[in-house]
Order: structure tokens, then C-alpha cells, then sequence
């Protein structure tokens, strides 16, 4: 019997080092999301832009993650008409996507774009004023924690509907919906992701983040920014 146990052994240890291979070259899996997503392409460079920059492209703004500095402003507004501003890059492609819905014969508009600072702590103080803190948080943004704030956010609206869920229904509403990503806007808090984004569905807010990133998203049915980058959820402020 002695004899056998060298054998054995060998015997053993080669079938651990296949199995140990053929494990090491299973496909690996994104299990952050809340949805299982398909697989980044190969090509596709996550560290391209910043994501705590506030100038970069790919700043990603939520409850656990505000501007830094606090009260920055973006240099290179410009109009994109109905009184609003966005970066030019961003404007650029929002009058670009206003045009494309125009030529299906839908009317879209930007209902509001950059909101400055101080334009937040006025909105958010009053609302404190009027209901409280969690009350203005069901609301508004805190100074320093909005997307609009980065100049790279828009509400928007077709006809009387804007800034509310109706959007989502209009025509106008699902023409973005299905051809956002093509202008490299991204619709920032999904339906049923509160979890993640710490917003309630809001159909009308878009974030530009590029066409390349914005494609990235949508063949990879990824649906928000901290799933796609690996960033924790961000349902509550600190
Ligand atoms: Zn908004």
C-alpha cells in the first residue's frame, strides 16, 4: 500500500493545477450592478477622464460625491436658447439633438441647464425654511451636490411638459429616450435605481458624458455612471 501513495499523491495534485486552469480562465462577471450587464468592450478605456474633476467630461456628481471645490464654475458656458446655459461641448450637442427631434417634427427644449452655486443655496434655503431638511432634500439638491451645477446637466421639455414625468410619455419624451445616447446624453436617474442613484425617476433629466461613453452605456444596457465605473451607490447624503 505504502507504494501507492506517491502515485497518488501526483496524481492529485495534477488534476488540482488542471482544474485550477480551467477555472482561472472562466469568464469573469460585473456583479456590482443591480441588473446583471453584458461585458465592457475590450477596447473601451474607463480611465480616459477624471471622475472627481469637476471640469472633466466624466465628473460623476451624487450624494456621497460633491464638487470639489464646492462653489466651482465652469469657464465655457453658452446659451442653448430658453434663457439656459450649458458647456459649450454639451450645448453643442443638445442643439444638435433639438434639431434631429425638430426634423421628426417634435418640439424639445431645455427647461434648465447650469444652476450655479449660489443659485442652489437659494433654492435649498428656501426650502429647508419652508419644510425642513429632509423635506428640501426630497426636492432639490444640496449647494454643491448637483449635476446641473457641473454645466453638463439639463432638464428638459417638450410643449407645456417640462421638469416633470409626463415627458416620459410624449413623443418627444420617447424619441430621447431612444436616441439620447447618440448625442452622448445620458438619462442620469433611471426608474427603480434610487438605490443607487439616490433620485426618484426623473425622465427628464439628461447628463452629456459624450458620445463614446454614452454609447458604452447603452450597448452595454448599463444604466447608471456609478455601475459602469464601480462607484458605491449613493442613495443618502453622509
Ligand atoms: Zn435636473
Amino acid at each position: 500500500m505504502k507504494k501507492l501513495i506517491v502515485p497518488v499523491i501526483i496524481v492529485l495534485i495534477i488534476i488540482g493545477v488542471i482544474f485550477w486552469h480551467h477555472n482561472a480562465g472562466a469568464p469573469q462577471y460585473n456583479n456590482r450592478g443591480a441588473s446583471p450587464t453584458k461585458a465592457t468592450s475590450a477596447t473601451f478605456n474607463k480611465q480616459q477622464y477624471s471622475l472627481t474633476d469637476p471640469t472633466s467630461l466624466w465628473v460623476v456628481v451624487n450624494k456621497l460625491r460633491p464638487l470639489d471645490p464646492i462653489d466651482y464654475a465652469p469657464s465655457d458656458l453658452v446659451s442653448v436658447g430658453n434663457g439656459q446655459e450649458m458647456r459649450a461641448e454639451a450645448a453643442s450637442a443638445l442643439k444638435s439633438m433639438i434639431a434631429a427631434a425638430g426634423k421628426q417634427g417634435l418640439n424639445l427644449y431645455a427647461a434648465s441647464g447650469y444652476r450655479s452655486y449660489d443659485t442652489q443655496v437659494a433654492a435649498y434655503g428656501s426650502m429647508v425654511k419652508a419644510g425642513g431638511v429632509s423635506y428640501a432634500d426630497s426636492l432639490s439638491a444640496r449647494p454643491g451636490y448637483s449635476e446641473h451645477q457641473t454645466g453638463w446637466a439639463v432638464d428638459l421639455g417638450t410643449g407645456n411638459c417640462s421638469i416633470d414625468n409626463c415627458f416620459a410619455n410624449t413623443p418627444a419624451g420617447e424619441w430621447v429616450a431612444a436616441n439620447a445616447y447618440k448625442y452622448g446624453f445620458l438619462l442620469r436617474y433611471p426608474k427603480g435605481l434610487t438605490s443607487i442613484t439616490g433620485y426618484d425617476w426623473e425622465s427628464w433629466h439628461y447628463r452629456y458624458v459624450g458620445v463614446s461613453l454614452a454609447t458604452e452605456l447603452h450597448n452595454t444596457n448599463t444604466l447608471t455612471l456609478e455601475q459602469f465605473f464601480g462607484l458605491p451607490p449613493a442613495p443618502n447624503y453622509q
